[in-house]
């Protein structure tokens, strides 16, 4: 079944699916692409079709190997379509998913690819917001790299950004995956560069260890993990990655590495990770997403890869916009409300006027006639309490005074003769 996409493709197949739409086999003037259909929603949404005009020449100038390039991007009717170099292989979450945990060198050459695709975005100005393993494509077409590692591509680019349109409110939305957020998104700070390498170290644990550091149960407690919890050492993982990883994990972004830095690190690594085999890591025992979750809320996913590897968990699916349901058992977007800068300044202003106004200063004035009677009852309390003592002392009989005298030292035993 073919079918237009604007005036220059034409789509053939679904060859994925995924939150924000269908993905395609398509045509176009200069060969095969993939097309990604936004949903429709998406699509008749005026503000994210507005966003998606505006992002083109940004999106679309992104070019270097170790990203999905995005060729097009097209508007047509109530069509929203991203127009992709196509890439033959599979996403690193199907890779995760059949093989489970990856040898280091292999991981370690994977997330090094990632890193120079993220250096040329972040060198461009582009922040991508979502770096997971559903975002890596393996490209199986193009020759192995070290250990027979796959090279992979980061895709998705400023497809967070665009779906994160602030729509009903004016307030900005937190979009990422819980697993992959970084402390200060959830702390409400704009997202820049370094929150796409806490995310991309967290997927290089993953790839080792075969969880996330601080995934599993309920997405609260997986915020709250990353703002507040050290990041569980990996058994037997060699220290030169080990410092890398917790470099990158780091709760303060300026500590983080930087994208380039991060890649070159992890490339002066892979000759002496060759041959290590994937490192048997014991699961953490925290409670499955099911057991936290209310009913119909849970995605949980057990992949139970093979010898030595442990059970993934999965945390729950969030519908990546408000109100719709999840199109997939994929660990998606959550949200979260954060105020904008307008908001902030409004709420502040309200609470100036709240002070400045006539009903506040008269309840003011009570408050401080309250206090002032309040310290002159204490004063006189306590000058009546110190008077009283004084009195006692003055007034108080000395022993042997006013009393008639008691022979002291008189034993009452008649003294011996
Ligand atoms: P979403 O981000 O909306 O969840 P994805 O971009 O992950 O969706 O796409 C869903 C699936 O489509 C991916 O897992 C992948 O298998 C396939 N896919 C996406 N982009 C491409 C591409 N450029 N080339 C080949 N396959 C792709
Ligand atoms: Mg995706």
């Amino acid at each position: 079944m073919a079918r237009k996409i604007g005036s220059r493709y034409t789509v053939h197949q679904v060859i994925g699916r995924g939150s924000a739409g269908t993905v395609w086999l398509g045509e176009g003037p200069d060969g095969p692409v993939a097309v990604k259909l936004l949903r429709e929603d998406l699509a008749a949404d005026q503000v994210l079709v507005g966003r998606f005009v505006q992002e083109r020449t940004a999106l679309t100038s992104l070019d270097h190997p170790r990203v999905v390039g995005v060729r097009d991007m097209v508007v047509d009717g109530s069509d929203l379509a991203l127009v992709m170099e196509l890439v033959q292989g599979t996403d690193l979450r199907s890779r995760l998913e059949r093989d489970g945990a990856l040898p280091p060198q292999v991981a370690a050459s994977v997330i090094a690819d990632v890193a120079d695709g993220l250096a040329a975005a972040h060198a461009a100005g582009i922040v991508h917001r979502d770096v997971k393993p559903e975002n890596v494509l393996l490209d199986l077409a193009a020759a192995p790299g070290p250990g027979g590692a796959p090279r992979a591509k980061l895709t998705d680019f400023g497809v967070a950004r665009l779906v994160d349109a602030p729509r009903r409110t004016r307030a900005t939305r937190i979009i990422g995956t819980p697993d992959y957020l970084a402390p200060e998104i959830i702390e409400g700070l704009e997202p820049r560069a370094a929150v796409d390498i806490y995310a991309l170290a967290t997927v290089l644990y993953e790839l080792l260890a075969g969880f996330t550091p601080f995934g599993g149960g309920h997405t609260g407690a997986v915020l709250r993990r990353h703002v507040t919890e050290q990041v569980p050492p990996i058994p037997g993982l060699p220290d030169g990655l080990w410092r890398i990883i917790s470099e990158c994990l780091a709760k303060a972004p300026a500590s983080r590495l930087r994208a380039a830095e991060l890649a070159a690190r992890l490339r002066e690594q892979l000759p002496s990770l060759a041959g290590l085999p994937v490192l048997a890591v014991p699961s953490q025992g925290r409670a499955p997403a099911e057991e936290q979750l209310s009913p119909g809320e849970a995605v949980y996913a057990e992949v139970d890869a093979g010898p030595g590897v442990h059970k993934r968990r999965r945390g729950p699916a969030v519908p990546l916009v408000p109100g719709a349901a999840p199109d997939s058992t994929r660990d998606t977007h959550t949200s979260l409300r954060r105020p904008s800068a307008e908001e902030l300044a409004a709420y502040a202003a309200e609470s100036r006027a709240q002070r400045a106004a006539p009903g506040h200063r008269r309840d003011r004035a009570a408050l401080l006639r309250r206090r002032r009677m309040l310290a002159v009852l204490l004063a006189t309390v306590l000058l009546l309490a110190g008077a009283a003592a004084a009195w006692t002392a003055f007034a108080a009989p000395e022993p042997g005074a006013g009393h008639p005298a008691r022979p002291a030292v008189h034993s009452t035993a008649p003294r011996a003769p």
